[in-house]
């Protein structure tokens, strides 16, 4: 008997496009938890990068770049009817994936939308069309158009994904702080009303990566710990946040757009250039970047609280992120080349020194406790014992993959699906057992803290939490 809990027995066939560093980390997690021999595995990426690995599992690897002209030769035989299309790639059309899926009857879960390749940074096209807003628009849009079907879970990594799940717990846990009767929510207007109800402000998907390795990043060098490419595409996207009803007054950078739910704006600079204020429990506060993400869009527009057709109330929602060191240097070096990428880049997995953490959580700010951190302080070292080919970053994405895999399969024709819309608890449970300390922090913290030292910055005093005092 094997010590894990096998959470489904999957008689279908497993597709994987890409297999870095999420796509190696997944596979053990995969095998340990859904009964699924690696023979009905098949890996389609565009490199050697892990092959050694996966045969030495007995999963099929085929190197083949996919394309818009070859996609639908290469996947067509793979697929069919309760088969999974799991999409851990870059550059690689999420949206023509689901439909593929769709049509073959097979689910699918990916982590990220993804455009086909320069659809992130086409100068040709509008910022406010290279956002994920405008991602997720199309992606709600081809919704609308399948009408249901096989379960495809999009955006379900750690953030966008998990943090979804750590959002609704966190209220739970603020309402039983503040004596407030949460109930049972069971619906995304009882999820805003309950959000609503306890004044919040703001959330921020908070994040401090403390991991260091051996040898340090060098000049011409972007080093990250996990895709250097997929961070350094969605750096170059625009700014983008849930736009909250508390705020008085959009930035000067900031922009609406002109199509769709309008929960978010985006600003005209790319978000690896954007910095903003932010707290966790371990590294006290500090600056991140404000990165777009999924989860800013849909956890703003989720959490919208309507009376008739006016929105009262919603929370402004975006990413803070300070990535390992060596990265923070990375940006930096890519900025100062205009945003042309370095020559060179290292995905940091061995050569990780123990001792580092990647604390991973959402704050949630403006209420009655002023804030609350609720969220995983997974460290290198437990991520190491806990599952092969892992970092503590990895892991967290690739456990919540997993879960999204797992619900997908216990609900195979709930057609596509948000992280918000999923059984939180269901997936927090699979999830758990992963992610270190899972811990809750209140802090008296706010943007204002210690700031107007050196210089008058002009700062609402009135309300901490206007987006004005957060940003840099
Ligand atoms: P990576 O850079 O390590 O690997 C990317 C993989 O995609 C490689 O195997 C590569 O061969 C493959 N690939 C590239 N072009 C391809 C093509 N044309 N056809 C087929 N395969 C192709 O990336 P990663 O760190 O494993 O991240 C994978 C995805 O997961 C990215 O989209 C990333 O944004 C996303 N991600 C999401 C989260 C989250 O929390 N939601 C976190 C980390 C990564």
């Amino acid at each position: 008997m094997s010590q894990y809990p096998v959470h489904f027995n999957f008689p279908g066939r497993l597709v994987m496009i890409g297999f870095g560093s999420i796509g190696q980390g997944v596979v053990p997690l995969i095998l340990r938890h859904i009964a699924l021999p690696p023979e009905r595995i098949t890996i389609v990426s565009a490199d050697e990068m892990g092959k050694k690995e996966a045969l030495e599992y007995g999963i099929k690897h085929i190197v083949q770049p996919l394309t818009q002209e070859n996609y639908r030769q290469v996947l067509e035989p793979m697929l069919g009817r309760g088969d999974f299309l799991l999409n851990l790639s870059v550059d690689v059309s999420s949206l023509a994936l689901i439909k593929l899926a769709h049509e073959k009857g097979a689910m699918y879960l990916d982590t990220c939308i993804e455009p086909w390749p320069g659809g992130y940074t086409d100068s040709n096209i509008s910022p406010s069309l290279r956002s994920n807003y405008a991602l997720r628009e199309q992606a709600l849009e081809l919704r609308a158009q399948l009408k249901g079907g096989p379960t495809a879970v999009i955006t379900h990594g750690a953030n966008p994904g998990l943090v979804s799940h750590f959002v609704k717990q966190a209220l739970l846990n603020l309402a039983a702080d503040t004596s407030v009767d949460a109930g049972n929510p069971q619906s995304r207007e009882a999820w805003a009303a309950l959000a609503a109800r306890l004044g919040v402000k703001v959330i921020h998907i908070a994040e401090r990566d403390t991991q260091v390795a051996n040898t340090p990043k060098k000049a011409n060098e972007f080093v990250n710990t996990w895709s250097v490419d997929g961070f350094v595409s969605e750096g170059c996207q625009p700014a983008e946040l849930g736009w909250g009803t508390h705020e008085k007054e959009l930035p000067p950078q900031g922009r609406h757009h002109e199509f769709g739910r309008q929960s978010a704006i985006y600003l005209m600079q790319p978000g690896a250039g954007t910095r903003v204020r932010t707290w966790t429990p371990k590294a006290g506060h500090f600056h991140g970047f404000l990165i777009t993400h999924g989860e800013s869009i849909s956890i703003s527009d989720y959490l919208s609280h309507r009376e008739g057709d006016k929105v009262v109330y919603r929370p402004t929602v975006h990413y803070s992120y300070h990535p390992c060191d060596d990265a923070v240097l990375s940006v930096h070096e890519f900025a100062g080349r205009n945003w042309r990428m370095q020559d060179h880049k290292r995905i940091l997995n061995q050569e990780i020194l123990p001792g580092g953490i990647d604390e991973l959580g959402v704050l949630l700010a403006g209420h009655q406790k002023n804030a609350y951190w609720y969220g995983s302080q997974l460290s290198i070292d437990e991520a190491r014992q806990l599952v092969p080919h892992n970092t503590a970053t990895s892991l967290q994405v690739c456990v919540a993959a997993l879960s999204g895999m797992i619900w997908a399969m216990e609900n195979p024709e709930r057609g596509m699906v948000e992280p918000d819309e999923m059984d939180f608890r269901r997936n927090l449970e699979i999830c758990m057992p992963y992610l270190g300390p899972v811990v809750g922090a209140y802090s008296d913290w706010t943007p204002l803290f210690d700031r107007n030292r050196l210089f008058d910055e002009g700062l609402d005093k009135s309300d901490p939490w206007q987006f004005k005092n957060v940003i840099v």
